[in-house]
C-alpha cells in the first residue's frame, strides 16, 4: 500500500506545479486511474484474506475427513480410516505406503520395495487388531 500512497502523493505534488489547464486535467486522470488502482488492490487484499481464511478452513476438514487410526504391531503399521473403507490393512512403518503378504512367504513386505520387512503372519495378526477395542468411527 505504500507505493500506491507514494504515487497518490507524487500526483498530488505534480499537480501543483501543473503551469496551464491541460497539465491539470492530465494530473487529474493520472491522479483518478491511481485511485482506482488503489481501489482494486485493496479489493484483491481483501479477497486474499478471505481465500486465505477458506483455504484453511478446507486444509482442516479435508485432514478431519482423513483422518485415520493408526497401530503399530510385530513392526507393522496397521491403518483403519475412509482410504481402507474402514477396514485394518498393513502398511510400510517405513514409508507408509500398503504392505503385503505373499502367500506362503513369512516375510511382510513393503509395496513400493522401499527395503523394509519383517517376519509375521500377517492374517493372524489383523485377526487380533480386529478383535481389539479400538475407537471405531
Ligand atoms: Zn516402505
Amino acid at each position: 500500500m505504500g507505493a500506491m500512497k507514494d504515487l497518490v502523493d507524487l500526483c498530488q505534488d505534480l499537480e501543483s506545479r501543473a503551469r496551464n489547464h491541460e497539465d491539470i486535467a492530465l494530473f487529474n486522470k493520472i491522479q483518478s486511474l491511481t485511485l482506482s488502482l488503489q481501489s482494486d488492490h485493496a479489493e484483491m487484499l481483501e479477497r486474499d484474506v478471505r481465500l486465505i481464511q477458506e483455504n484453511a478452513e478446507l486444509k482442516k476438514r479435508l485432514s478431519e475427513i482423513q483422518a485415520e487410526e493408526i497401530i503399530i504391531r510385530e513392526g507393522i503399521e496397521f491403518r483403519r480410516g475412509p482410504r481402507t473403507l474402514g477396514e485394518w490393512l498393513a502398511f510400510c512403518p517405513k514409508c507408509h505406503l500398503p504392505a503385503h503378504q505373499i502367500r506362503g512367504n513369512e516375510w511382510v513386505q513393503c509395496t513400493a520395495v522401499c527395503g523394509w520387512q519383517v517376519k509375521a503372519d500377517l492374517p493372524r495378526t489383523l485377526a487380533i487388531i480386529g478383535g481389539m477395542r479400538t475407537t471405531a468411527r
